[in-house]
């Protein structure tokens, strides 16, 4: 099996990609230069035509390198924007960042691009909790870094309970760091709420205080002033947002992601109980749910718009292989498997699907597929990264990528690459004889 996420919307989407993962439906062959697209064979016209494609952007790496614009974004943008800043064909900005507001970062892209990025077109890691209605009038540990707590409630959820409130509420629980202990025995809490799960957004600054008081919670299933005698499980929900294990800051080698903080997480989990922790969701690229709302947004774009054509064709730009191509090429098989599936059997299934198909704001009908566009302005190295023998080099390979998020190598080739963002918006103009005025 090439992928196995522990997602609503992955479990009946499986079905449908197994098939087209054995035909090797994936990922077509690379293209080395943009001078090599195709038109497609579907003619527009000038801009005044409503487009049936959208663009997806990465943003670090593709756009910004730290604070700075990389200068062929600004170049893309001239031509995907007029001047007025409205966009001639869709567009949706998606990265893993977590520890802070849409609307800061959309200012952040405002100021970097010289137009106004509305907020609504920003989809952070953690932007598909909006849909997860079925969670935002439960009482929820939120741990992560930066606005948590305003975010979480930006999102809809209603009884927001912070790493911080939990420690205050029980500090006997939290004694790594003998400074911070109590010096004298405090009162037990008085109507500390029930946890009924746990969204984790980011990582959060204090680890060992996290991973102490979450495993706390998911022992005591929630109530942390009763002592259980046996370990309840399944356990509480968890939702985690950004799995990205490693990221590049300012220094030369990778920094510890989210995803080593849940790697933390889910060996102490086994250890202590020897049951696998298990996921109600995993959230940001690479996953599903994270593109599917990121077409969600792309739909509600052309729509306030006033763009009637059906969106046909998504293309997603990145510089991170197993983050942004793997999970374009992963919801690409998505795509195929669903267009296998007749309406009527998606319907039959709809117990199983993510809530946002329970929600009616969010289209049934999706893009015909979604290719991956690998710049080389980022994280992406053109000279190693991923073997050209994937038969003799697999073993050799280093995952990673999520616990349950197999390594595929044809989900790590990219549909294209290119060497920066200009390039790529180029290529795929070129690709669906896209013409502007
Ligand atoms: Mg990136």
């Amino acid at each position: 099996m090439a992928v196995c996420c522990s997602l609503h919307v992955s479990r009946a989407a499986l079905r449908g990609w197994l098939p087209a993962a054995r035909r090797g439906g994936a990922a077509s062959r690379p293209c080395r230069s943009s001078s090599q697209g195709r038109p497609v064979g579907r003619t527009f016209g000038a801009r005044q035509t409503s487009p049936s494609f959208g663009f997806l952007f990465d943003i670090d790496g593709v756009l910004l390198r730290g604070r700075l614009v990389i200068p062929a974004a600004k170049k893309a943008f001239q031509k995907l924007t007029d001047s007025k800043g409205r966009f001639h064909v869709p567009a949706a900005f998606v990265t893993n960042a977590g520890n802070c507001s849409r609307d800061s970062k959309a200012e952040e892209l405002s100021d970097a691009l010289g137009f106004k990025v509305s907020p609504e077109w920003v989809i952070l890691s953690h932007s598909p909790l909006r849909l997860f209605h079925q969670f935002h009038d439960k009482c929820v540990l939120v741990c992560g870094q930066g606005p948590v707590e305003e975010n979480a409630r930006d999102l809809g959820f209603h009884h927001v309970v912070t790493i911080e409130d939990v420690r205050k509420a029980f500090p006997l629980l939290d004694m790594v760091d003998q400074s911070r202990r109590p010096k004298e025995l405090p009162p037990p809490p008085a109507d500390f709420p029930t946890i009924e799960a746990v969204i984790l957004f980011g990582e959060p600054v204090r680890w060992e205080t996290c991973l102490q008081l979450i495993i706390d919670v998911l022992l005591s299933n929630g109530n942390l002033g009763v002592e259980l005698t046996s370990v309840p499980y399944p356990h509480l929900p968890i939702l985690a947002c950004n799995m990205d294990l490693l990221w590049m800051a300012e220094a030369k080698m990778p920094r510890f992601g989210h995803g080593t903080f849940l790697v933390c997480l889910e060996n102490i989990y086994k250890k202590m109980t020897g049951k696998e922790l298990k996921y109600e969701a995993l959230i940001g690229k690479p996953s599903t749910v994270t593109y599917r709302y990121a077409e969600h947004v792309i739909k509600q774009q052309m729509e306030s718009w006033g763009w009637t054509s059906p969106l046909r064709q998504l293309y997603a730009i990145g510089d991170n292989p197993m983050a942004d191509i793997y999970g374009a090429n992963l919801y690409n098989r998505y795509l195929q498997a669903q267009a296998e599936v007749s309406v009527t059997a998606m319907a039959a299934e709809s117990e199983e699907h993510v809530e946002m198909q329970r929600d009616h704001s969010v289209s049934i009908t999706s893009a015909e597929s979604c290719q991956s566009i690998l710049v080389c302005t980022g994280v992406y190295n053109p000279q190693g990264d991923v073997p050209a023998d994937h038969n003799e080099n697999m073993l050799e390979t280093v995952f990673h990528g999520h616990r349950d998020f197999h390594f595929d190598p044809t989900l790590v080739e990219a549909s294209h690459v290119v060497h920066d963002v200009n390039d790529a918006v180029e290529l795929v103009f070129q690709k669906e004889n896209w013409k502007l005025e």
